[in-house]
């Protein structure tokens, strides 16, 4: 059985392609600079023209979708109908959605036989309570507007929660865990008995973590200053928080290994920041859950810097709680999901 996954992003596509029997990656390839001035590669359509791969060939094609909403829950085969609902979930994720669904339609047009699925970050914090999913604003901005958190990298704490059962040999179901996904953009979940009960990314993944270009937590209140007391506009605003915050705000760097390559008292202010938001989430999180079996690390960040990892976890943070290091794998949980039901 042949599965492929297409994790298409705003600028970037990429393609792996599973052999589920033998759990063997046949082929992968990540295609940057999609759209970009002076790039061989305008559209998606180019990137997949490029792969060296007859798509009409393969069993099973699944797809990354970011935002599905509280439509989506589970893996989903992609017909009309559901390329509809992804569509009008645009206004939700308007940098990531459209980009999803322009690879879900070039690879429909190329494999129209084929069977594709789309697989959405948001559905493994589907079952979060609503204590945990409801901001304390008005009710009718939830029942009417929809705003709630959603929860995103949803497929890389479901991949790693699966991870560490089989690491404690328990089932998924008897875990309570922490799972922290560094990476540019960063996440925090706190799993009980299997399922996720929160997490720190949002409405958006703007919130939670301070990340390599977002801020995640502030006041709200310093949107509305920027708007009515600096002038600034909407989409300066989003610029600033999505773009211009987190890690590259403070000491001019998005990237943790030059960061920490670096002596200077910004570099040092911005590790500080981002290692003491961790540790705050992980604090609540433990009070949340009372029994933590595990804390997993992951994402670029959690899997390679060991400074960090230990700079989040002194102070004898989580006492006797073992701490492992997974390397994630979102386009093979993908795989194994689109073959899960
Ligand atoms: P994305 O969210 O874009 O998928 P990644 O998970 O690849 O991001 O994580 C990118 C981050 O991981 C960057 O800050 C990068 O500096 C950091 N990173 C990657 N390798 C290392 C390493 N060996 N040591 C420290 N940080 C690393």
């Amino acid at each position: 059985m042949k599965v492929a996954v297409i994790n298409s992003g705003s600028s970037s596509l990429k393609f792996k392609l599973f052999d589920m029997s033998s759990g063997e990656v046949l082929y992968a390839v990540l295609v940057e600079h999609i759209g970009e001035k002076n790039s061989p590669m305008k559209t998606h359509h180019d990137a997949l023209e490029s792969i060296d791969v007859d798509l009409s060939s393969i069993d099973v094609i699944g797809h990354r979708v970011v935002h599905g909403g509280e439509e989506f829950n589970e893996p989903t085969i992609v017909d009309d109908e559901v390329i509809r609902k992804i569509e009008e979930l645009t206004h939700l994720a308007p940098l990531h959605n459209p980009a999803n669904l322009e690879g879900i339609l070039v690879s429909k047009q190329k494999a129209p036989n084929t069977t594709q699925i789309a697989v959405f970050d948001t559905a493994f914090h589907s079952k979060m309570p609503q204590v945990a999913y409801l901001y304390a604003l008005p009710y009718e901005m939830y029942e009417k507007h929809k705003i709630r958190r959603y929860g995103f990298h949803g497929t890389s704490h479901s991949y790693l929660l699966k991870e560490c059962a089989l690491l404690l040999k328990k089932e998924t179901k008897e875990l309570n865990i922490i799972t922290l996904h560094l990476g540019n953009g960063a996440s925090a979940c706190a799993i009980e008995n299997g399922v996720s009960i929160d997490t720190s990314m949002g409405f958006t993944p703007l919130e939670g973590l301070v990340m390599g270009s977002r801020c995640g937590d502030i006041d709200p209140a310093i949107v509305l200053y920027m708007q009515r007391d600096l002038g600034f506009s909407v989409k300066k605003i989003d610029e600033v928080l999505n773009k211009k915050s987190g890690l590259l705000g403070i000491c001019n760097s998005s990237d943790i290994r030059d960061i920490l390559q670096r002596d200077d008292d910004k570099s040092k202010l911005a590790i500080d920041m981002m290692v003491r938001r961790v540790k705050k989430y992980i604090g609540s999180y433990m009070a949340l859950l009372g029994r933590v079996d595990a804390i997993v690390f992951s994402g670029g960040i959690g899997e390679n810097s060991v400074y960090i990892r230990e700079k989040i976890m002194n102070n004898d943070l989580g006492g006797e709680t073992p701490v492992f290091v997974i390397k994630t794998d979102e386009e093979l949980e993908i795989a194994r999901q689109c073959l899960s039901f």
